[in-house]
């Protein structure tokens, strides 16, 4: 009477309640078992759990828990796992041996319970927090000084110099530099991007009073009247010539935004600044951009340049993105060049510009 009642709980509870022998293979499997990974008890029972659930980055779990409740403990910890469609799921497991008469570990007990929800909240909280504190910091920067620009040279290969160099915003904090990827997804996600780019054009046409730079733009630059009126004023004082001065928008952000795209990179060339598309090939149909944007040069991604040396496929992707920028008579710098190798290799293929750790790291300018 007893054992039914308990057969019968464990049956219809909630959790995914399983049993497996003392190497793993499930012996049993009720009905939360069948609704949270998806496997019916059919299925699932004479099979290893770590080739119906467990994650592959995970399978090293499982032996923990198998010694451990081997050896009479009872283990709980949080973890992630796969179901049947291939979902991944946050669990709270629970694992505990199981005795037989005369106290010997004879099987092993799981329980698991989703907390997917909880975790989804809990990640979008940490988000949001992390959030608040990436904007509090860079308004601070944008008010104090705190911004600087690193430059990173970009040579040209005809004549064997420095053409330009691109300029990288870094937030001092405590003492130390942090990368825009730190802070630049959580500024896009509000105003204070606007003011970013703002500082970059004021800053970047700063220095490019002194020398040839390229200023990056956010995507909510497109379109926007008040940049450009920053930057035709600037210009207007001639303190810095248009020429030496080259404005990086990606694709991505004119695919998303092509009316704005079109008046910033119209405007911008009329002023005779430079114009380049930003991390060329990574969005979708990029080639059919190029026919709407008089932009003056293509910048190819690193994804594409990392592989040239050893990926025949990559090698005529960028071979094409050359030609075409060459047939709209537009100039290409090949991002992300690591090493000598891929540097003579885009030399054969026509790039006209390289950039990249082995040209030089963005580090702080020298500008006498
Ligand atoms: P990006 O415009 O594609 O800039 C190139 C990134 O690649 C830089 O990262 C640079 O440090 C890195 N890089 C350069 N050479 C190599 C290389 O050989 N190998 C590898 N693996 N990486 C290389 P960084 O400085 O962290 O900047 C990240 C992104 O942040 C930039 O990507 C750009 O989109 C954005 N960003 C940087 N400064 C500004 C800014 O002033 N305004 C705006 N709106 N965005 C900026
Ligand atoms: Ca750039
Ligand atoms: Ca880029």
């Amino acid at each position: 009477e007893e054992n039914r009642r308990l057969t019968a709980i464990i049956r219809s509870s909630d959790d995914a309640v399983l049993t497996k022998d003392l190497s793993g293979v499930v012996t049993g499997w009720n009905q939360g078992a069948e609704r949270l990974y998806g496997y019916s008890a059919g299925e699932a029972i004479g099979r290893h759990v770590s080739e119906l659930i467990i994650p592959a980055d995970r399978v090293g779990e499982e032996g923990r828990i198998l010694r451990e409740a081997a050896a009479g403990e009872t283990v709980s910890f949080e973890t992630e796992r796969v179901t049947k469609a291939g979902e991944w799921i946050d669990v709270s497991l629970r694992a505990f041996p199981i005795r037989g008469l005369s106290g010997e570990v004879t099987a092993i007990c799981t329980v698991g319970h989703d907390v997917s929800d909880r975790r989804r909240r809990e990640r979008a909280e940490q988000r949001n927090s992390e959030a608040l504190i990436w904007r509090k910091r860079l308004r601070r920067a944008l008010g104090n000084g705190g911004l600087v620009f690193h430059g990173q040279p970009i040579l040209d290969l005809a004549s064997g110099r420095v053409d330009h160099h691109e300029l990288l915003v870094r937030m001092q904090l405590d003492g130390e530099l942090v990368s825009p990827g730190a802070f630049l997804p959580f500024a896009e996600e509000s105003e204070l991007i606007r003011d970013l780019d703002l500082w970059a054009v004021e800053q970047g046409m700063g220095i490019g009073g002194k020398l040839p730079v390229a200023i990056n733009l956010s995507a909510r630059s497109l379109g926007s009247r008040g940049l450009l009126i920053a930057i035709e004023r600037r210009l207007s004082t001639g303190a810095v010539a248009p020429g030496d001065l080259t404005f990086e928008i990606t694709e991505t952000a004119a695919a998303e935004n092509m009316p704005g795209a079109r008046e910033l990179v119209g405007e911008l060339t009329r002023m005779g600044c430079g114009v380049a598309l930003d991390d060329f090939g990574t969005g979708y149909g990029s080639f059919t951009y190029l026919r709407h944007l008089p932009v003056t040069q293509l910048k190819i991604d690193i994804e594409f340049i990392r592989g040239i040396s050893d990926d025949d496929a990559d090698r005529r992707v960028v071979e094409s993105m050359i030609d075409v920028a060459h047939n709209f008579e537009m100039t290409t710098v090949a991002e992300g060049v690591e090493d000598q190798a891929t540097l003579d290799l885009l030399g054969e293929l026509g790039v006209d510009q390289v950039q990249g750790y082995h040209v030089g790291r963005p580090q702080p300018l020298e500008l006498g």
